[in-house]
């Protein structure tokens, strides 16, 4: 099944409005494995919005609209598709008196009802009127010899409200085939890198498809099958799941449905889990990342039990006196080097006794680089019952993006 998008609005032709609702329909619909096949913006008029459907229809099976379903006459969506499957438009009582009803309540019973509302409750007896749960513009779907235009309003609010209560279950309702996501998150190596080491998984990939996306120092891979029954969808995303995973297991941190599919982090989440879980106590030592480390845990609710205390000792002095970094360290390495790094992950969770001790001194820029230590260079300072090491890492971006990117990495480093 081939769905193209259209989006009706003179006012996204112009870049006043940011398109949206395009970007939702497309994303809820590949989740589901559901083939977009391409997104068209036209204006408010007839002649192009007939040309688009016609256009649109040598390869797709079904055509979301959205916008165009107002009273006003640059309103034209719902005419446009009656045009284009030759139907008439009539009145539709029960569409009609659910917008007097709303219409009614808004004004408190006092004003008429505008004669142009009427407009809003016409279709085709031959469509399927959709109702719209947050407006008085009611969706459509129109059919003829097979082909399919399903019209939204514009509002996204609304249009996101009639898309997830009617339009997606008659989607699943009208494909012979189940679909199931599963996402995989994975840190600690770079989109190119990962296409290099599933390249043929991906160059062969049919059922599950396979998709990756970069997120910020991220990977996500979200892999989608289409069989007869849940099982069998199970079935497939288990079977490409250890295939992936035999590679790249070092990087795995998180597996899960589409709820951990946002552009955010889950490591966080995934290290509070860890910690709670298996009853550890942590203590961050933090320079660079100024506390962002320890805030990050402090997300998660129930964290008081293991995360014991977060230092941000951001001078040498507090490295001293607060950590018990040596002055001789700091003397014959610096501040940004693996030596303090692991003095102060030792310092900070030994003065507590806590199980894992975490630190991070680095160079966030744009100032203060060398060409021994550039900016972005930064150290991971680790203890964890006794033992301790450090990692150095080189970010680039600005001061904001090695921030965030030395955070995730400290608080991968736990995780492992
Ligand atoms: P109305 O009854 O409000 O006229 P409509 O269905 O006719 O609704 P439009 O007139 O096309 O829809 O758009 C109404 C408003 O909805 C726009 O001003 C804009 O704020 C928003 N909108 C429309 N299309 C999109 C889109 N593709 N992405 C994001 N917002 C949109
Ligand atoms: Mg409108």
């Amino acid at each position: 099944m081939n769905i193209d998008i259209i989006s009706v609005g003179t006012e996204l032709l112009l870049g006043d409005i940011v398109n949206t609702n395009a970007q939702y329909l497309s994303k809820e619909l590949s989740a589901l494995g559901i083939n977009v096949y391409r997104q068209m913006t036209v204006g408010d008029n007839m002649d192009r919005l007939l040309k688009a459907f016609e256009y649109s229809f040598k390869d797709a099976d079904i055509i979301l609209t959205t916008g165009g379903l107002g009273p006003t006459t640059d309103d034209i969506t719902k005419e446009g598709a009656a045009k284009y499957f030759g139907q008439d438009l009539v009145l539709h009582e029960p569409s009609w008196k659910i917008i007097e009803e709303m219409c009614s309540k808004f004004s408190g019973g006092k004003d008429k009802i505008p004669a142009n509302n009427k407009k809003q409750a016409m279709f085709p007896v031959e469509a399927k009127v959709i109702p719209n749960s947050k407006g008085t513009a009611p969706g459509a779907i129109f059919e003829k010899d097979g082909k399919k235009i399903i019209v939204m309003p514009g509002p996204p609010r609304e249009m996101k409200a009639m898309f997830r209560e009617c339009v997606l279950p008659y989607l699943i309702d009208h494909t012979d085939h189940l679909f199931k996501s599963r996402y995989i998150r994975l840190f600690g190596i770079g989109e190119s890198a990962l296409e290099l080491k599933i390249l043929d998984i991906l160059n062969e990939q049919t059922n599950p498809t396979v998709a990756l996306y970069a997120k910020e120092g991220e990977v996500l891979i979200r892999l989608t099958a289409r069989a007869k029954d849940d099982e069998e969808c199970e079935r497939l995303l288990d079977e490409k799941f250890c295939e992936i995973n035999d590679r790249c297991s070092d990087y795995i941190y998180l597996v899960g449905d589409d709820t951990i599919s946002s552009t955010q982090t889950e490591l966080d989440r995934v290290v509070a889990d860890l910690l709670l879980r298996k009853d550890l106590s942590l203590a961050v030592a933090e320079s660079c990342t100024g506390g962002m480390v320890t805030s990050s845990l402090i997300d998660h609710s129930g964290i008081s039990r293991c995360l014991l205390e977060g230092c941000v000792t951001y001078s040498n002095q507090a490295k001293v006196k607060r950590l018990g970094v040596s002055q001789d360290t700091l003397d014959k390495y610096g501040a940004v080097s693996e030596q303090t790094a692991i003095e102060m992950a030792r310092g900070v969770a030994t003065s507590l006794g806590a199980d894992i001790g975490v630190s991070t001194t680095g160079i966030a820029g744009p100032d203060g680089g060398s060409e021994e230590k550039p900016v972005g260079l930064v150290y991971i300072g680790i203890y964890v019952k006794g033992k301790t090491y450090a990692i150095k890492r080189i970010f680039t971006g600005d001061r904001a993006r090695i921030r965030r990117r030395a955070t995730n990495e400290a608080l991968n480093q736990v995780r492992k």
